[in-house]
């Protein structure tokens, strides 16, 4: 692909004119792209809309906010990260110095997601530009209106000659693959992840995957009726209130003692009525399915005779419109496709437990998520879920908050994916920290060449355990 091979050697020749890696330049394109979201809220809401009808609530919730606050927040701390660190060296080492400066891995490549197609594309482009990298930026293909809207409007805003942005589908993603980067930041599928893994191996190129897996919320008990509201809100809106359920850290399945479950559906159903009314079909508060490929997906979960049978709320769907009702199903099999794999869509089944303490070794029987959600007030437990299972992120009390902090690190562990970004961690993400240490010439230290004896044994011995004891030694060493 001439083409592609093109843009890539201009985009590398940028880099290694090293004019990325400038403070200036790296504060310019932060500023540009906080610039970009100012300038087209409106272009991006509809862009939203005609992709996902998301609406601009939400839109600017997950999306636009997001990206305005992580540019602002890289542009105050940009300098401070690039800054190297000093490290810490061992007495033995004296005089000497040591330091850990970032630098920018280079050419990176970011594929980003349909669900949130603009903060999935370009909060990890802002991580990119931070550490002083040049960019090759693919938009999914499944959310077309934004994966245009980007390819026309970046180039306006960043350094078209550093950031590149490719449209395509699957036969693009292929040949990008198959060149060489420096970097590949990848968020989506587990299968697809581990096609990009595969390809990242032949040129040993350092990977992130930020993917998906089955989100877990445990609810410990129902004791304050005010409580459950809060909780019913919570479970609600990390369901089917953003991007109806088809969000990588979406609660997938509820965990609660059987004694609760009948309340918890009623909770519920009172929330989603409050929510999107009588019918949700014609809320404007709604999400619909991305793309077909994604409904079809959902009615194969729901096309088992034994999954119809545990709906115990909505549950109906329109073909045409590829619309799902917010459905609930209680107890489906543990062996159906919608308890083994990520649901990804507006279905919540609600498991049931003789205690809530068997949530534990239910999580642990699947694959580690991307999040934990638990709902308790109770520390001991707290600390159980915390040290019993593993999990990208645990949120008590809350759903999907954990997102925008730009303090925590985001991403999986195991099949969840690997790697992580959001604020410093995104610049870390995309910079290699590069070891410096520094000496002068005196002392010298005889002990460490040949030719060996037991007195130069003894000394390393000494001088790995005991800095101080090793340099008395050292002294004498110089001696023998
Ligand atoms: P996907 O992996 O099917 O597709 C992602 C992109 O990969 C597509 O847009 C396409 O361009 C490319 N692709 C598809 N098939 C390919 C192939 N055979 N070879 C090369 N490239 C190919 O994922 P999806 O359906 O877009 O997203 C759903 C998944 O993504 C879910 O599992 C979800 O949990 C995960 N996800 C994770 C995060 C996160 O931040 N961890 C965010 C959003 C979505």
């Amino acid at each position: 692909m001439e083409g592609l091979e093109g843009t890539l050697a201009g985009v590398r020749e940028t880099f290694e004119s090293g004019r990325t890696r400038s403070i200036a330049w790296r504060k310019s394109q932060l500023k540009a792209m906080i610039e970009f979201v100012q300038d087209n809220e409106e272009k991006i809401f509809k862009s939203l809309d005609q992709d996902l009808g998301k609406h601009p609530v939400e839109a600017y919730r997950d999306e636009i906010g997001v990206v305005a606050k992580s540019a602002k927040h890289a542009l105050s701390c940009v300098q401070k990260w690039m800054t190297p660190k000093k490290g810490n060296l061992p007495l033995l080492f004296f005089p000497a110095s040591a330091q850990v400066m970032p630098e920018p891995f280079g050419v990176v490549l970011i594929m980003g997601s349909w669900n949130f197609p603009i903060s999935l594309t370009l909060d990890p482009l802002i991580g990119a530009i931070s550490a002083g990298n040049a960019v090759i930026l693919k938009p999914s293909e499944l959310s077309p209106t934004c994966a245009s809207f980007l390819a026309e409007t970046i180039p306006k805003y960043l350094d078209p000659n550093a950031i590149k942005v490719i449209e395509g589908g699957i036969d693009v993603c292929h040949q990008l693959l198959q060149q060489k980067w420096d970097k590949i930041f990848f968020t989506g599928s587990q299968r697809v992840g581990r096609i990009v893994m595969t390809a990242a191996a032949q040129h040993l190129t350092p990977v992130t995957l930020e993917l998906g897996g089955k989100c877990p919320a445990i609810l410990d008990s129902i004791s304050n009726p005010n409580n459950m509201k809060v909780i019913a809100k919570r479970i609600v809106g990390a369901k089917w209130g953003s991007c109806s359920g088809q969000a990588c850290i979406a609660i997938d399945y509820v965990l609660v003692e059987e004694k609760f479950a009948s309340c918890l559906i009623d909770s519920l159903r009172k929330t989603m009525k409050r929510f999107y009314g009588e019918s949700p079909r014609e809320s404007k508060s709604i999400c619909k399915i991305g793309n077909e490929t994604n409904f079809k997906r959902l009615l194969n979960l729901l096309k088992d005779p034994l999954v119809q049978a545990s709906i115990v709320h909505g549950g109906s769907v329109d073909e045409e419109t590829m619309f799902i009702e917010p459905t609930i199903l209680l107890n489906p099999p543990l062996d159906s496709q919608i308890m083994t794999e990520e649901i990804f869509g507006p279905l919540l089944p609600i498991i049931t437990l003789d205690n809530i303490q068997e949530s534990i070794e239910f999580i642990n029987s699947k694959p580690k998520p991307l999040a934990i959600y638990a709902f308790t007030k109770d520390e001991t437990f707290k600390k159980q879920i915390l040290s019993k299972t593993s999990s990208g992120s645990v949120t008590f009390n809350d759903t999907l908050v954990q997102f925008i902090c730009d303090s925590l690190p985001f991403g999986g562990v195991g099949q969840s994916g690997f790697g992580r970004y959001h604020g410093k961690y995104s610049f870390d993400s995309f910079s290699h920290e590069k070891a410096i240490l520094q000496r002068g010439f005196f002392p010298e230290l005889e002990p460490r060449y040949p030719p060996w004896n037991n007195f130069k044994l003894q000394f390393i011995k000494l001088a790995y355990a005991f800095n101080y004891i090793g340099l008395i030694l050292l002294l004498l060493g110089l001696k023998n």
